[in-house]
């Protein structure tokens, strides 16, 4: 064989090695918590898929379950744990009755805003103290796009002292409904489905959700006029798990645009999120302009700051793990709380 064909055959068989690769799809499953309906949450799951597969020119092919199709919305972190699903988008507090370590990832009582916590994730450790807690379930976990500050919830009165929350029955679900129990509220966990029910018959007197883009559907605001302020969900982070072993054996820049992908897609909930709420409330305000905007008082805050602490020194007494993820973004809520302060909160302050 001349040496001028030897070159042809060899150049084509690199071209057609390379053409193989480029073609090879990778098919990921991914289990979300929610329906099919639940904007924004089910939107960063579809648009972190539709990203991943245009950035690596449907090499990357992410298949998306809603609940309605799995059926076990609270069941996501064992289904990735345990392979029937590659990833799945759901929010880390979920798994706190399995694992108390996985709590603070999604947002702590009087915790960190929602910039101030994506620079904990991405430029402050908090990233890398989240695989350390989850290396022991086989599973990566990123986050998955915030919320933002959640409303307080809505109250059929308003509450001016202590004694009025004395025996309220509330909804209020995790660890903000164990501060409230210690403040003497009756703390219910009611499914979402019959909520507005509950409210509307007096089983009970108030609720939290999560804010105006998401309550407007709830209708909330037709029967309980008082919308408190937040502090129990500064910034909740929703969050993509993906097996380890998935993940792992993805080519190099699959795993990039994966990455990169995630953080887009959280980001991009945050501002959609962000955006909803200022068109919701606009909406609500209209239609009932008798909702009442209030902030609990300031022996109210303290009280719930002082039972907020005496939880957390109890969750962490024999958690060496719980007390370094907490220790690190308390540190970091302290160094940053200063520049949000003189930032953006002076900015607002001065500019109404
Ligand atoms: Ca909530």
């Amino acid at each position: 064989m001349g040496n001028f064909l030897k070159t042809v055959l060899f150049i084509s068989l690199i071209f057609t090695t390379s053409l193989v690769a480029k073609e090879k799809v990778y098919k990921l499953k991914m289990a979300t918590t929610w329906g099919p309906t639940l904007s924004p949450l089910i939107d960063a799951a579809n648009n972190m898929a539709a990203m991943a597969k245009a950035l690596s020119n449907g090499r990357l092919d992410i298949r998306v379950d809603t609940a309605n199709k799995h059926k076990s919305p609270l069941g996501v972190l064992d289904m990735v744990k345990g392979g029937q699903y590659d990833m799945g988008h759901t929010a880390s507090y979920y798994w706190k009755g399995k694992d108390i370590n996985t709590l603070p990832f999604t947002s702590m009582p009087f915790g960190l805003t929602a910039p101030e916590q994506y620079a904990w994730f991405y430029h402050g450790g908090g990233l890398e103290l989240m695989q350390k807690v989850y290396a022991k379930h086989h599973v990566y976990s990123f986050p998955g796009g915030s919320t933002g500050v959640q409303m307080g919830g809505w109250f059929r009165k308003e509450i001016k002292t202590l004694d009025d929350l004395k025996g309220l029955k509330m909804r209020i679900p995790g660890f903000a409904g164990e501060i409230m129990a210690k403040l003497g509220v009756q703390v219910t966990n009611i499914a979402p489905g019959e909520l507005f029910n509950s409210l509307e018959t007096n089983a009970i007197d108030a609720l939290e959700w999560v804010g105006p883009s998401m309550d407007i559907k709830m209708g909330f605001h037709k029967i309980a006029p008082y919308y408190y302020t937040g502090w129990h969900e500064p910034a909740s982070e929703m969050q993509f798990l993906i097996n380890r072993k998935a993940f792992d054996k993805l080519p190099k820049d699959l795993q990039e645009i994966l990455r990169v992908s995630m953080r887009l897609a959280a980001y991009d909930m945050y501002i959609q999120n962000y955006d909803m709420n200022a068109t919701a409330w606009q909406e609500m305000k209209k239609e009932y302009p008798n909702i009442k905007v209030k902030t609990l008082s300031k022996p109210i805050m303290d009280a719930m700051k002082k039972a907020n602490q005496e939880l957390i020194e109890q969750m962490t007494a024999n958690n060496p793990l719980l007390k370094e993820v907490l220790d690190s973004q308390h540190a970091y809520l302290k160094k940053v709380r200063e520049w949000s302060k003189m930032s953006d909160y002076l900015y607002l302050k001065d500019n109404q």
